[in-house]
């Protein structure tokens, strides 16, 4: 069986579940399920990064001791997950035994085969305790980190380096052939123009630092919280006879470590290469970054109190094409939920429903064939199209398609008048509507799993109306 391994990234605890995390994550998912409807072996893994100074302080605040409050977080990040119908194989947390073991494996081959320095170097600089990383004075804005608006301080220490310069020409060839498929296309470039600027060793430990893995070659030092954390995706392939990625699903912000930092420490143990990475773009709420301190984090809840689980999946990916940037704003996610799934998919489904009651349907397979020859659609056309737009991640595009479908379906029937007809001429105008509608809902199950299984009730067998599907807003 063809195997198809995604990741998301792993989110740090520090930070409790908001709709930024949900967002690749619903995406992550929706691809998981495509690629099992075509057959494969699909697998998301998807966890928590645990490990660091910032976890360390924040669990001080609490009173708790880091593990206790990696716990909850934790738990609440998978509990979204479970909320929101993700199909994960696995939730990770960097915490986890085998995961422990795994990063130390790692990290003692890297040393082994010479890719760590034998002996920590020293190293003088500004450190943003927010970033968990050193700054270069070119990365600062007056004076002040970016992402934190805090003054990163002055800092000395000694760390273990990884030779990340060794890898420069290796993974510059390596990405321009798409052996390592950088997507989209502008973050490739992004990706290029960086490695052709020079690379430079990176610190991969941090001494005087107890919340962490500890070096197996020296334990007075632990692993730099990002470089163990990506070795997740190692743990969990590698154990599985599941390695390598197919695609790892990452924001835009990380980008640079597992385009880079991480394809070159597996080509420093020889392990095979993830196969494609996806960069997603970030949004605003109205306008607005989302921020703890402006107070507008949405959290996946709110969401799902408002749309539903299904309506939540779907205005997330809906909004706008997933690589970009977008705005998400409350008015026009009721646009969308009230146009396309309480008016558009909600209405088609009701009015079939009823016009089917007093009459029966077989229960064929719909057939791609038999939808074909009886609309005179494009609509073996829209399936091709629809798997094109998953494969290229433009989630947006795929639902566009499906809702040309509905549209079509929706104007087969007007202009038919089934309502008119009566006996054999009914049941086969409304034969081929429900096939049509069966036929749609497959290419519906990966983003809407719950509507599609209902609708698939709905329509075997005796055909009754039921409640709305999406209650109108
Ligand atoms: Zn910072």
């Amino acid at each position: 069986m063809n195997k198809f391994f995604i990741t998301t990234p792993i989110y740090y605890v520090n930070d409790v579940p908001h709709i930024g995390h949900a967002y690749p994550t619903v995406a992550a998912d929706v691809l998981t399920r495509y690629w099992k409807c075509k057959g494969y072996d699909a697998r998301l893994l998807v966890g928590t990064d645990e490990h660091g100074a910032k976890i360390a302080e924040a669990a001080k605040k609490h009173n708790q001791q880091p593990k206790d409050y990696a716990d909850k977080i934790s738990e609440e990040f998978k509990q979204a997950w479970e909320k929101l119908d993700i199909d994960f194989v696995r939730f990770i947390r960097t915490t986890d035994e085998d995961h422990i073991k795994m990063a130390q494996k790692f990290l003692q081959k890297l040393y082994d085969k010479g890719a760590i320095d034998a002996k920590p170097r020293l190293y003088k600089g500004l450190y943003c305790v927010g970033h968990e990383k050193f700054m270069s004075p070119e990365e600062l804005v007056n004076g002040l980190c970016p992402d934190h608006q805090t003054k990163p301080i002055e800092h000395s220490e000694e760390n273990y380096y990884f030779k990340l310069t060794a890898y420069q020409k290796q993974l510059e060839q390596l990405i321009t052939s798409d052996t390592i498929k950088i997507s989209p296309q502008s973050r490739k470039n992004e990706i290029l123009g960086k490695i052709k600027q020079g690379l430079e060793d990176i610190s991969i430990s941090r001494a005087n630092l107890e919340w962490g893995i500890p070096l197996p070659f020296d334990c007075s030092h632990t692993a730099y919280v990002w470089i163990e954390a990506l070795i997740n995706y190692y743990t969990y392939g590698s154990q599985n006879n599941f390695w390598p990625a197919d695609l790892h699903l990452v924001g835009k912000d990380i980008l640079w470590f597992h385009a880079i930092i991480w394809p070159a420490m597996l080509l420093a143990i020889d392990e095979k290469l993830p196969k494609q990475i996806f960069a997603h773009g970030f949004f605003t709420v109205n306008g607005q970054k989302m921020s703890k301190t402006l107070g507008n984090v949405i959290s996946p809840d709110q969401l799902v109190e408002k749309y539903g689980v299904d309506g939540t999946r779907y205005v997330l990916l809906a909004a706008f094409p997933f690589g970009e940037d977008g705005d998400f704003s409350w008015d026009a996610l009721d646009r969308l939920y009230n146009a396309d799934l309480a008016n558009g998919l909600g209405n088609l489904v009701a009015r079939v429903a009823k016009l089917c009651e007093n009459i029966t349907i077989s229960d064929n397979n719909p057939s791609i064939n038999k939808l074909v020859t009886s609309i005179p659609t494009t609509s073996g056309d829209i399936t091709t199209l629809y798997a094109k737009a998953l494969e290229n991640y433009r989630f947006d595009e795929a639902l566009k398609l499906i809702w040309d479908e509905i549209r079509i379906i929706d104007h087969y029937i007007n202009n038919q008048q089934p309502w008119k007809l009566k006996g054999q001429n009914l049941i086969n105008v409304m034969q081929v509507v429900v096939d049509a509608i069966r036929y749609l809902n497959l290419k519906l199950q990966p983003f809407l799993p719950e509507t599609s299984e209902k609708i698939l009730k709905q329509f075997s067998g005796a055909i009754k109306s039921q409640p709305p599907l999406f209650p109108r807003i």
